[in-house]
């Protein structure tokens, strides 16, 4: 019998790779990338080559210093913008931005206008003005807002973020300018996730440079942080996606048998990239590309049919809108290669599920990284005093950390022996351990730049080469000349992680300055009194140093000893940061006004209700409708050929060898009518649970204890009747099994 499942298997087997058109050299061969890298930019030096030099001037001015742009430098920018645009085919312009919904929103508009004289006569014409580049104003009253804005004050306005550039998107027949925004309310609240990392960065700038100025360094002007994210994701394919409910609505398998093979084998990780997911990625490298996306690096991930991307790292600003741009257009490049592109940070289950490493770091205007240690003992003295405030940062700011990565996805990745878990500690390394720990019990009798030299820091500018010592089970490690935040899911838009780390790192900072000037006022020499601040912030944040395997138990211990928040679940972690004593830095520092932060965890609290609704939902209608069905087909099934059995097992009494057989038969059939109908029962049972849940849950007004109860409650329950739906995966006829199984998703050639 050919079943769709059938059906779409053989499909699968026969596709081939789809070949796209890459541009090529006359040789045939393809073009080297720098040949057509940023092409759909319009950059600085675009800009430059065509805006009158006074304007180019003022909009630098304006980049330099935050300032608004002057009315007729916007003018000049969009008829640059629009003659730019037009000339590649766009027709249309978009206010790009990121509200609350995790994806990215767009609003079109034609570039055409009507120039209707008092002739009579017709004409269209392309415009494009300053205030339609600076400005939109979608209507925010369909976007998430957690209560900051009501419906009779509907607007919201979009703003031109003049940092990120401009930049055209694909569509099927032409193409869209789109301007990277902002998304603020009418009284000018953040409703997206760009305002609050803006925000962050300014702050982080303001206090680092003059952290840097007490530490000595006083022609410091500017202190940007860097982000590179490696991006994790699932491919599988379209007419796999389609037969899977679950997938379709929650980007993740609800249930699913385990496949015998699974990534047990560790063949995957590195491996030979298959043919099919090779051209996709070459297609969405080639747009991203052309977008001014420095993809970097492509390779199989630890799960089947698990990948990787890097690009190379980047302004986290400019960063964070590359790493949108790269999940949506892979989406789009992902179907046409007849893909789907799954950013979800746990599609199966009893594999490894997605992260999005935020490689961050810290950048001055000079073109150094304050976390790589330097040639000089200043500027060693300097990034020790920079990484003691990092791990001042996360030790300070745990809470807040946490829930910048909190999401119902991430909630089933962290802590799953793949995944850090969800306790916050920091990784530094042996050598570094070593230093800290010298600096922590050392005497320094003699100065404090040979005190410093004796500690084994000559040996730091090895450090960021040296790539043995690695922990990959820390949520957040020091890796050489940056930290790598291995927390992050998958999906998320790396602003909130990114935003609440400047910011915690921006309240570290100022708190550094503050005890630093304290010391110097006092008479000290500064090499000292730097030394002095490291001892003591080292021993204060001792408890969030951790070198160990994260992944197992005796950490779990050791953390509660330590007195370290473990919180598992998404709403625990909302009400833990609703106390002001957790999120009072980010009010005091600017990153969220206090009716900003609350609408902030009111989206969130949401949007878990949702999710975990939608999956309890979607798992209970499977199971009615696809596979209790396709269970009760089997016990008849079963039941039938047991009596069958049963029958000839009475005309064979006789003691001969296949009567014995026979009988062994009967007894292993009725094994497995029993399983069949334990299993069944199970699932319909589970059914009942789930659904009584649900009808109690939707009369509930408190929207805190709903959410608490779905994840004490009903997450736990999905997953119990799942493993009965798993169960009976086994036992029934293959072709009666009507969702893709994981051996058939996951093994895809
Ligand atoms: P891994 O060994 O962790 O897989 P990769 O080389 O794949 O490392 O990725 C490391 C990422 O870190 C890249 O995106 C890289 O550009 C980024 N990175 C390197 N230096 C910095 C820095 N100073 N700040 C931020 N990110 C950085
Ligand atoms: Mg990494």
């Amino acid at each position: 019998m050919m079943t769709p499942r059938h059906t779409a298997r053989l499909a699968v087997q026969a596709r081939q790779p789809r070949i796209f058109e890459a541009p090529q050299q006359p040789d045939g061969h393809r073009s080297p990338v720098s040949s057509y890298f940023g092409r759909h930019v319009l950059d600085i030096s675009k800009l430059k080559e065509r805006l009158p030099r006074e304007n180019f001037e003022s909009l630098i001015s304006t980049l330099r210093h935050g300032k608004g742009l002057k009315r007729e430098v916007a003018d000049a920018i969009a008829s640059v913008a629009r003659d730019w645009a037009t000339s590649l085919g766009a027709t249309h312009f978009t206010h790009w931005f990121q509200p609350m919904t995790g994806l990215t929103a767009e609003k079109h508009d034609g570039f055409i206008d009507l120039n209707a004289q008092m002739t009579g006569e017709l004409r269209v014409l392309e415009k494009f003005s300053g205030s339609q580049l600076s400005q939109g104003e979608p209507d925010a009253s369909s976007f998430p807002s957690g209560g900051v804005r009501s419906t009779f004050e509907a607007r919201g306005y979009t703003a031109w973020d003049p940092t990120s550039p401009l930049f055209l998107v694909e569509g099927p027949n032409g193409r869209t300018l789109c301007i990277p925004s902002v998304f603020i309310s009418y009284h000018g609240d953040a409703l997206d996730h760009k305002t609050p990392l803006l925000r962050s960065l300014e702050a982080l700038n303001r206090e680092a440079v003059a952290f840097l100025k007490v530490l000595g360094d006083v022609d410091v002007h500017s202190v940007a942080a860097t982000l590179g994210c490696e991006q994790e994701y699932f491919l599988v394919d379209r007419d796999y996606f389609a037969l899977r409910p679950d997938l379709v609505l929650c980007e993740r398998t609800l249930l699913g048998a385990a496949s015998p093979r699974g990534q047990q084998f560790e063949d995957h990780y590195f491996g030979s990239i298959p043919g099919r997911v090779l051209s996709f990625i070459e297609e969405w490298e080639f747009e991203l590309q052309r977008l001014g996306v420095p993809v970097k690096t492509r390779h199989n991930e630890v799960a089947p049919m698990q990948f990787e991307m890097a690009p190379i790292f980047e302004d986290v600003n400019m960063a964070n809108d590359h790493n949108v741009l790269a999940m949506d257009i892979a989406r789009k490049v992902a179907l046409r290669h007849h893909l789907v592109f799954l950013a979800h940070e746990k599609p199966y289950a009893r594999i490894n599920g997605s992260g999005k490493h935020c490689n961050w770091s810290m950048g001055t205007d000079r073109g150094e990284n304050l976390l790589e240690p330097g040639r000089t003992p200043h500027q060693n003295l300097r990034f020790l005093a920079i990484l003691a405030t990092c791990l001042k940062a996360v030790h300070d700011h745990s809470i807040a950390l946490r829930y910048s990565i909190a999401n119902a996805n991430n909630d089933l990745r962290l802590g799953a022996n793949e995944a850090p878990p969800a306790i916050l500690s920091v990784f530094v390394g042996d050598l570094m351990s070593d230093i800290i720990d010298k600096i922590v019990s050392g005497k320094p009798g003699k100065d404090p730049e040979h005190f410093v030299l004796d500690m084994g820091v000559a040996r730091l500018p090895n450090l960021a080469r040296d790539n043995t010592d690695r922990n990959r089970t820390s949520p957040f490690a020091f890796t050489g000349n940056k930290f790598e935040y291995r927390a992050v899911g998958s999906s998320a838009n790396c602003a909130a992680p990114m935003a609440v780390l400047n910011a915690a790192m921006a309240d570290s900072l100022a708190q550094m300055s503050n005890r630093l000037k304290a010391k110097i006022q006092a008479g000290g020499a500064r090499d000292e009194a730097v030394l002095e601040l490291l001892r003591e912030v080292f021993t204060e944040t001792a408890p969030i140093r951790f070198e160990g395997n994260n992944y197992s138990e005796e950490w779990k211990i050791e953390a509660g000893r330590r007195g370290l928040p473990n919180i598992a679940t998404t709403p625990a972690v909302i009400e833990a940061m609703r106390n002001p004593k957790e999120n009072g830095f980010l009010s005091t520092l600017g990153i969220f006004s206090e009716v900003e932060l609350n609408s902030r965890l009111n989206v969130d609290l949401e949007r878990y209700i949702k999710q975990v609704t939608l999956e309890a939902e979607t798992l209970a209608e499977m199971l009615s409708t696809q596979v209790v069905p396709a269970g009760e087909k089997q016990l008849a099934l079963s039941t039938a050929a047991l009596q069958a059995f049963a029958v000839q097992g009475n005309f064979g009494k006789a003691p001969s060898t296949v009567g014995a057989q026979a009988g062994g038969g009967v007894a292993a059939l009725e094994r497995r009518v029993t399983a069949v109908s334990e299993a069944l029962g199970a699932v319909l049972i589970g059914v009942d649970r789930i659904n009584k849940h649900l009808d109690d849950l939707g009369n509930s007004h408190d929207e805190a204890r709903h959410a608490r109860h779905l994840a004490e409650e009903v997450r736990p329950l999905v997953e119990e009747v799942r493993e009965s739906a798993d169960r009976l995966e086994k036992l029934v006829d293959d072709d009666l099994w009507p969702l893709p199984k994981y051996r058939e998703m996951l093994f895809t050639k």
